[in-house]
């Protein structure tokens, strides 16, 4: 446990400003700064109404060799300069000591941890001991990998290294094979992430999980339904021209659609007449819970009991048959009374475990001392 996990220094004073805000926090800018011309148009495009943080990437972090790396230390003055002409604060990535350097003498406001670093805790450790005794603002992105931990680690050895203002961006997974993603949402990792840190501000970055500019949308709107504080999305003036990420890019008209389409949801519903109503039907959604609770002990007694029968008749544990059975005839129904076909097969794999782990304990109890290692 991390000390003062919840506590309110781990919110930036600027990105909390925003938390009970009408809107999203909004960070939008190039993958990449490609020349001063473009971070400036792209800043001059920027409905700064509705965007509170310019973003570009200096160095970028290519899988690949021979792909443009970004511009470097030069392009640090082409985004400071854009971010003071609208008013902007800015932010770019930092993967070493010599970057935060490089970005705290050009004046950056906000830094941010890449995917590719926080899955390292030496470079993590770099730029954590980098920022000793500075205060300024650090945006992590989830490791690469679904790993919740990592992500975790990271937020505390820079909060060890005396940062006080941090934020967390989600930015989806890799994965191996096919998928519409280019990175993996997997939701219950952010949501496991808000669970730890409650206080830690969170945005989403709909551009590097979808990989394409088309359905930026429904990510976006998923991510504020789930309570997360804003959105990180890459804006670039001429998108299939850009050096980095074109695919994924999308221009300032695009991004002021995806806003006016966005429907902003808060988790705190602060509306009296509203909570009431909440209440009312929370408190009907808790009366079903037990009674769904209660059958199930209900259906587990009888499994149990069906397992002393096997356990006395010298029948297995899984009966093939009667599995395939179960399985074919609830999915068909159950689906057709409203459920949807993946939680039917995952609450049928659910029980079906919890069955068999329960008769297993039946079979190997020996008398009365219970043997209750087994181990689904
Ligand atoms: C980026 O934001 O351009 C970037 C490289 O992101 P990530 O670290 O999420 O891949
Ligand atoms: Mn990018």
């Amino acid at each position: 446990m991390v000390g003062g996990r919840n506590a309110k220094p781990y919110l930036c004073a600027m990105l909390s400003a925003l938390k009970n805000s009408n809107r999203p926090f909004m960070i939008a800018g190039p993958c990449s700064a490609e020349s001063a011309e473009q971070v400036m148009e792209v800043a001059r495009s920027l409905d700064t109404s509705r965007v509170d943080l310019l973003r570009a990437g200096i160095w970028k972090p290519r899988t690949r060799p021979d792909s443009f790396e970004g511009m470097g230390e030069k392009a640090l003055p082409w985004l400071v300069e854009a971010g003071g002409e609208v008013g902007l604060p800015v932010t770019t990535e930092v993967a070493s000591a010599a970057h935060v350097e490089a970005c705290l003498k050009a004046g950056v406001d906000i830094l941010w941890v890449g995917a590719r670093s926080t899955v390292n805790p030496f470079s993590v450790q770099n730029i954590a001991d980098a920022l000793r005794g500075v205060d300024i603002p650090v945006l992590v992105k989830n490791p690469i990998n679904p790993d919740l931990q990592l992500w975790i680690g990271a937020v505390e050895r820079l909060e060890k290294a005396g940062i006080r203002q941090m934020g967390v961006i989600h930015r989806g997974f890799s994965h191996l094979g096919k998928s519409n993603y280019r990175n993996l949402p997997m939701w219950e990792i952010p949501i496991a992430m808000k669970t730890e840190f409650p206080d830690l501000p969170m945005y989403c970055d709909p551009s590097h999980i979808n990989g394409n500019r088309d359905g930026l949308l429904p990510i976006a709107q998923k991510a504020i339904d789930l309570g997360m504080d804003g959105l990180m999305l890459e804006t670039h003036p001429r998108p299939d021209e850009a050096l980095s990420d074109a695919k994924q890019q999308i221009t300032p008209a695009t991004l002021s659609e995806i806003l006016d389409a966005l429907v902003w949801r808060r988790m705190d519903n602060i509306d009296p007449i509203l909570a009431n109503k909440l209440a009312e039907l929370r408190a009907s959604i808790d009366t079903i819970d037990d009674e769904i609770i209660r059958l199930l002990v209900a259906r587990f007694d009888v499994t149990e009991e069906i397992g002393e029968y096997k356990k006395q008749n010298n029948l297995t544990i899984l009966q093939l048959d009667r599995w395939k059975k179960v399985v074919e005839a609830y999915e068909k129904q159950w689906v057709r009374k409203g459920l949807s076909a993946n939680f039917v097969k995952k609450y049928l794999e659910i029980l079906h475990k919890e069955s068999i782990r329960r008769q297993t304990q039946v079979m190997n109890q020996r008398g009365t001392s219970d043997s209750n290692e087994v181990i689904w």
